[in-house]
């Protein structure tokens, strides 16, 4: 059977769809097959929905200090039912776009389910069509983007049931915002949750097993989040161990062990965001004798599986579990397989998390950095002096950098404030470019912005702060 493509993408997150974007680019016949939605879960119930569905919240919160402003409204409310309508809107047109996007490259989508068996060079695709019946195509390289799904434990009730227990799926949709809700984990998706019920109005408690609440984060911001989330009336258990979710006719009840004793906490409906597991099942991979460890495809630096032709790239081949980590690992991918030498091989991935305050990180924390040996140079800048946020009423938060002592390069940066996601990026370059402190120090931030914190923060730990 000759070879109907160069490349097939299983899978059409941002992983496998910008993968299929770059693939054409190179002049490889390219086709995407997908059993759900284009765009994957980020586009339709991940990222970008929950993103529509935060700035509700925060427009709704910012009500509340209008006065702070010098502006006032008569009577605050809000149409649950439209909030969530407008979140559905926003992701059917990412949806929508990625259509376009496919058609604009010629990408062939195929709609429907995807199992490998053993083919010529590479597996072939026997594909389970949406419209009915099967197609098998062989292709000369598969690049797996199958993604991944909620953890669950249904040993003690953690188990979706559409009502009183949600993952982020239902989490999205429900027809009203719960009056009391426990979140079960503090990663970004348990965080993200509680930051927008809580907006509405929802009493939240967040339940984490480990020391902290968003452990992966610096310790530092860890701690100020817990602070400022608190401040806004969110509650935490933090550690404690979930032993057993009960559901009744009323709600959910959770039984969790903390410091010793067992305490039961009851809400309305609880979210279960405990993790997640890559979607390894139902496509011949063990016959095909790809290594899957965990829940995911075990890959070398380019994706490869050790299968001739099989690739795999995000979620499903492993942490961190990023959209952007996806599409970046898809681009190095394929122009491995067309044969360029990618040259995005160890650039540093930020994380955020997009709470009221919002969380953002790229590169080592403080303890890791300690871990690996390193001597540091650490330095901090709060917003609450800083012109531009004094200015807009945010002076919440802070932003950390960590240099290594002895090259003077930045290895890692923190911060915790308003828009911080988007500033991330500009310590995510200075990283990718090995910047050091000079580069840092003599880069010219614009003023007035919250940016200059960045500066700032850099600065100080060189014993240089201008503003304290
Ligand atoms: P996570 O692994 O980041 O966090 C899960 C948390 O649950 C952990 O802190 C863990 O200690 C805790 N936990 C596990 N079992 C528990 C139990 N039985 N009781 C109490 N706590 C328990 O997972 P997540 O938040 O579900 O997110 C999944 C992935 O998706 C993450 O990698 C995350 O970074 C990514 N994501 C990113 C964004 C973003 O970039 N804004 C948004 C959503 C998800």
């Amino acid at each position: 059977m000759a070879a109907e493509f160069d490349i097939l993408i299983i899978g059409s997150g941002p992983g496998g769809y910008v993968t299929a974007i770059r693939s054409a680019q190179l002049g490889l016949k390219t086709a995407i097959v997908e059993r759900d939605a284009l765009g994957g879960v980020c586009l339709n119930w991940g990222c970008i929905p929950t993103k529509a569905l935060l700035k509700s919240g925060e427009v709704y919160e910012t009500l509340d200090h209008l006065a702070d402003y010098g502006l006032s409204v008569e009577k605050r409310g809000f149409d649950f039912a439209k909030v969530v309508e407008r979140s559905r809107k926003v992701a059917s047109q990412l949806n929508a776009g990625v259509g376009y996007l496919m058609k604009k490259h010629k990408i062939e989508v195929i709609e429907g389910s995807a199992r490998l068996e053993k083919g010529e060079g590479a597996p072939k695709a026997v594909i389970a069509l949406k419209k009915g019946g099967s197609r098998s195509v062989q292709a000369k390289h598969v690049i797996l983007a199958t993604g991944a799904r909620a953890r669950t434990i249904p040993a003690i009730g953690l188990e979706p049931d559409g009502d009183r227990v949600w993952t982020y799926r239902e989490a999205m949709v429900p027809k009203a915002a719960p009056k009391s809700l426990i979140v079960i984990g503090s990663g970004a998706i348990g965080i993200e949750f509680a930051s927008f019920y809580r907006a509405l109005g929802s009493e939240v408690t967040v339940v984490e097993a480990l020391a902290r609440i968003l452990p992966v984060e610096d310790e530092e911001v860890s701690k100020a989040a817990h602070k400022a989330f608190e401040k806004r009336g969110l509650k935490f258990r933090v550690p404690a161990n979930v032993k057993k979710l009960t559901k009744s006719k009323a709600g959910v009840s959770i039984e969790i062990e903390v410091g010793g004793q067992t305490e039961t906490l009851q809400a309305d409906v609880a979210i279960v965001a405990v993790g997640i597991v890559g979607n390894v099942e139902d496509l011949g991979l063990e016959a095909l004798g790809a290594k899957v460890e965990r829940t995911h495809v075990v890959t070398d630096a380019h994706g490869g599986t050790g299968v001739p032709g099989l690739y795999a790239i995000g979620d499903v081949a492993g942490p961190p579990w990023l959209a952007h980590k996806a599409s970046h690992e898809g681009i190095h991918c394929v122009e491995h397989i067309a044969g360029l030498k990618p040259t995005n091989v160890t650039s540093p991935i930020p994380g955020c998390t997009y709470s009221n305050p919002q969380v953002a990180s790229v590169g080592v924390t403080e303890a890791q950095a300690k871990e690996q040996g390193l001597a540091v140079k650490v330095g901090r800048f709060p917003f609450r002096v800083n012109g531009k946020a004094i200015a807009s009423g945010e002076t919440e938060g802070f932003v950390k950098t960590i240099f290594d002592a002895r090259t003077g390069a930045l290895i890692g940066a923190h911060m915790i404030g308003a828009e911080v996601t988007e500033m991330i990026q500009g310590f995510a370059l200075a990283m990718t470019l090995e910047a050091t402190e000079a580069e840092l120090q003599a880069t010219v931030f614009p003023h007035p912005t919250m940016s200059e914190a960045m500066h700032e923060a850099s600065l100080d730990a060189f014993g240089k702060v201008l503003h304290i």
